[in-house]
């Protein structure tokens, strides 16, 4: 019997998995130079966990989550994003205690969404994504995205576009949610089943549907950045003004509300100009969440964050012919000729790679003639050949894959030549 891959997800194989690690180096870098900390939290929490954190109106929470019952009938589910995890465990383990606020956080790993699978969506995807907690400085909002973006460019990318938006705090948002309800209510049966529901659940959320994207009353619906009140005004002027400093360009776009419920004042999203990158275009979203600690029996911690998936980094590097992480192949190849010179090599081999230096040689039995060809499929940059005559003369001919050049060195030498010639 054989087996197949569950829909929507995918195995990233060696060839494949080096541009991955190429990306998350970056990422991991670029979070180093922000002072940004790993964390790494459990793949699966309780359910409630996610329904509170993410909300109940969201489409993660309502369609999309991975739940089962562990053997003692808890609701467990298999993380959709990664905020609520980070901020639960700001909360529990009290890092709000640290004397240096924000605290500030990254993390990359797998989430899972029920989704409908297709180019750039996933169900099992990779994130990477940063959270800053504790601060409501307008200058971490703009390093928030300042790291993105960064992240981005350092990868190779450069057709990006920023697009920012304020959803004010409590009151701004409260006066705007009105007059969206005001707005939609008289012809709420001209939308989705969703919709329906969200114009008393969030109707901000009915600006995001990809259901009703086209309806004429989304491009007359009233923008929020006409209900924000003076300090929320304020808010996003200087997060603008930060931006416009550091030297990032970005669009404001008033119908730009991110799916999920807890987030206020800033908001934004990274696309893809690419052409030819397909109908989905955003890289990363991230925004402001100021209630969530306290929502998680914390205290007030105000919070910013995004996240990235590496699937859609690695389509949009693809859309822009960046070719990244591709295999620069081992240092040396060992070409062993009779059985002396072959167990004589599996020793020298281990000394080389304890060495640092890339090295391989042949476990088939194969032939001279095979052997280099494996040496050349490999791209080895030195293939040492070594038979008894070598040995006896305590030897090993090492050519040059790039010149042809050729040469005898000794076998006490051996290691100190490679390290010397391939260090880059
Ligand atoms: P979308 O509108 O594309 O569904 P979203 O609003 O659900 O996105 P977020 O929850 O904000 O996305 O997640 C942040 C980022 O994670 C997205 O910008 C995207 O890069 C990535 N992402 C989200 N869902 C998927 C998925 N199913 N497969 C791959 N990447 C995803
Ligand atoms: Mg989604």
């Amino acid at each position: 019997m054989g087996f197949n891959i569950p829909r929507g997800t995918q195995d990233i194989l060696p060839g494949e998995s080096e541009r991955w690690q190429y990306v998350e180096k970056i990422a991991r870098e670029t979070c180093h130079a922000y002072q940004y900390k790993e964390i790494r939290t459990p793949i699966f929490e309780h359910t409630e966990l996610f329904s509170r954190g993410v909300g109940e109106s969201t489409d993660i929470v309502q369609k999309e989550m991975y739940t089962f019952a562990d053997k003692k009938g808890r609701s467990l589910t298999l993380r959709p994003e990664g905020t609520a995890s980070a901020v639960r465990s700001f909360v529990e383990n009290k890092l709000f205690a640290n004397p240096v606020q924000p605290t500030k956080l990254y993390y990359i790993g797998p989430m899972f969404r029920y989704e409908r699978p297709q180019t750039g969506r996933y169900r099992q995807f990779y994130q990477f994504g940063i959270e800053a907690i504790g601060s409501n400085d307008p200058a971490i909002d703009a390093e928030v995205i300042a790291l993105a973006m960064s992240v981005y460019r350092k990868a190779g990318l450069s057709n990006l576009k920023l697009v920012i938006n304020s959803l004010g705090d409590k009151e701004s948002r409260t006066a705007h949610r009105e007059a969206l309800i005001r707005h939609f209510e008289p012809r709420i049966d001209e939308f989705c089943s969703d919709c329906q529901t969200r114009l008393r659940q969030n109707p901000l959320r009915i600006l995001d549907c990809k259901k009703d994207r086209d309806h004429e009353l989304l491009k007359t619906a009233p923008s929020i950045l006409d209900y924000l009140n003076e300090e929320s005004k304020a808010y996003f002027a200087k997060v603008q003004q930060y931006l416009t400093d550091i030297g990032i360009a970005f669009e404001v776009d008033s119908n730009l509300v991110r799916g999920l419920d807890y987030y206020n004042h800033t908001a934004f999203e990274i696309m893809s100009n690419a052409e030819g990158f397909g109908a989905i275009t955003t890289l990363a979203g991230g925004g402001r969440y100021d209630g969530l600690t306290e929502e998680f029996g914390g205290p007030k911690a105000p919070g910013i964050g995004f996240a990235m998936s590496i699937e859609r980094l690695l389509a949009a590097l693809d859309a822009e012919n960046v070719n990244v992480g591709t295999d620069d192949g081992i240092d040396c190849y060992i070409v062993t000729l009779g059985d002396k010179a072959k167990d004589y090599s599996v020793s020298l081999l281990y000394k080389l790679r304890e060495a640092g230096i890339s090295a391989e040689i042949d476990y088939e039995q194969k032939k001279m003639k095979g052997q280099f060809k494996s040496a050349d499929r490999l791209h080895a940059k030195y293939i040492a050949v070594l038979g008894e005559d070598e040995l006896n003369q305590n030897q090993i001919n090492v050519k040059d894959a790039k010149t042809g050049d050729q040469q005898a060195v000794g076998l006490d030498e051996f290691i100190r030549f490679l390290k010397t010639n391939t260090e880059s």
